[in-house]
């Protein structure tokens, strides 16, 4: 029942089924309710998204329009878009809402011929493939490449998809400190001498497994350091995009283009569609050699109905006006519009005292809560203000390192980002959790 809380929030940590690592956070508001159940704190149903690419959502109760601070519509291309749009209703036309079909028995299309061909040429691989989901693409490739005698070096904050699909590949799995490139090294060098020397080499290969820009961070990865360290110890390199393709680099191809890295040092670059695209569905983009493998031997591409046609038609739309190929300048102005609105929120927000993570350029800001307690209070009373965000805790992040983590638009104007930030603000205050306080400038 703290002060800082305005009466809101406290607190009961249960901690459950620990050794079962099935661990998960109960906190009760002050009417010991969980706070799943907290009247008011979440937009977790949505009567329907305004026809503003998504910038807007209409809650179900009291359907208030609310300015959405938490998709992963980086360039406002979900919902309503003039080129994509018309596309996509006539792929449902002519292709229906779903194949009913396997890829290999009749559920590919020419749009997932046209889809492979695009991506491969979007992020600078010789192929590519697609599945319906993007957690998938993750989880059930990674046991596809990988397996018994083999190694995989992971990220410690790399996304579930990727944690579980290490865990059923039946390979080592081995973490390293998040984003520290010395730290990988001193996990390769362990694992390859393991006691023996040097010129002895244990596995029957090593994969290191990093993400573009961390889905919780908001961070970059050091790709360049991270490739040199597996050049070094010749390792493969597996890159998830999920939230960096199409949102940062010069044309939106993602990390590589950001950080000069050639993509032909990266073995596998997989991605999803669900982000900047506003679609569904992921990719996995490599040599022609792993996705011919990855045809004959994945389950997921052999056993599951592709991904739905008018799916690949807006992921193939968006791409094509990110090039620039549906012969307008839009999809520059979009990447210009994502990197000054995400630059500048962030430096607001730096500015009024929050302690922001991520990197410049990223249009992921977590902003630290910590304590978990705080999570209703600050969803709540930005709900009421009309100002949706999403707010993370347990078992998505460590357990003290609860935030609330804002998602930039291309699609969000000047003024929707400064009713955001004025609204963050006030919230700010009411909370406790402006942790850097700022001294007023002297005159
Ligand atoms: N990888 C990362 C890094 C992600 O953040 C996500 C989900 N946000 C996924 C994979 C899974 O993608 P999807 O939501 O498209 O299934």
């Amino acid at each position: 029942k703290s002060k800082d809380l305005q009466g809101y929030a406290p607190i009961c940590l249960g901690l459950e089924d620990f050794y079962t690592r099935r661990l998960y956070l109960r906190i009760q508001d002050c009417f010991g309710r969980p706070i799943a159940s907290a009247p008011d704190a979440w937009f977790d149903v949505v009567e329907r998204y305004s026809n503003d690419n998504n910038k807007t959502l209409h809650r179900t109760e009291n359907i208030s329009k609310c300015l959405n601070l938490g998709s992963y519509n980086y360039l406002g291309f979900a919902a309503s878009d003039e080129y994509c749009t018309p596309r996509v209703v006539e792929s449902l036309k002519r292709y229906s809402s779903s194949t009913c079909s396997v890829r290999v028995d009749g559920g590919t299309t020419k749009l997932h011929i046209e889809l492979e061909e695009l991506v491969a040429r979007f992020v600078g691989k010789p192929a590519s493939l697609v599945f319906g989901m993007g957690y998938v693409t993750n989880s059930a490739i990674i046991p596809v490449i990988m397996g018994k005698g083999g190694l995989i070096i992971s990220d410690s904050l790399n996304h579930n998809s990727i944690v579980n699909g290490a865990r059923g590949s039946g390979a080592t799995v081995r973490v390293f400190q998040h984003n520290s490139p010395s730290h990988l090294e001193e996990v390769l060098r362990e694992q390859i001498a393991n006691g023996q020397p040097r010129t002895h080499r244990p596995w029957k290969k090593i994969i290191v497994i990093v993400e573009g820009i961390y889905s919780m961070e908001g961070e970059l990865c050091k790709l360049p350091e991270i490739i040199a360290v597996c050049k070094k110890y010749k390792a493969y390199t597996y890159l998830d995009e999920a939230h960096s393709i199409g949102a940062v680099g010069k044309s939106g191809r993602g990390v590589c283009e950001l950080l000069g890295v050639d993509t032909a040092d990266v073995d596998i670059m997989m991605g999803t569609f669900t982000k900047s695209f506003g679609s569904c569905g992921g990719y996995i983009a490599a040599s022609k050699e792993i996705i011919q493998y990855l045809k004959f031997t994945c389950p997921a591409h052999l056993y599951a109905t592709s991904m739905s046609a008018p799916a690949v038609q807006q992921a193939i739309s968006s791409m094509k006006v990110i090039l620039g190929e549906d012969g307008s300048n839009r999809g520059a102005q979009k990447l210009t519009r994502i990197r000054e609105n995400s630059n500048f929120f962030r430096s607001e927000l730096q500015k009024m005292g929050f302690e922001v993570l991520g990197d410049n350029d990223s249009p992921v800001m977590p902003i630290m809560l910590y304590n978990p307690a705080k999570i209703p209070a600050f969803s709540r009373e930005c709900l009421r203000q009309n100002v949706a965000v999403v707010t993370v805790a347990f078992p998505a992040t460590p357990l003290l390192l609860a935030r609330a983590r804002i998602c930039i638009s291309a699609s969000h104007t000047r003024e929707d980002l400064i009713k955001g930030l004025e609204v963050i603000s006030k919230v700010g205050d009411l909370v406790g959790i402006k942790y850097f306080p700022v001294e007023p400038e002297k005159k």
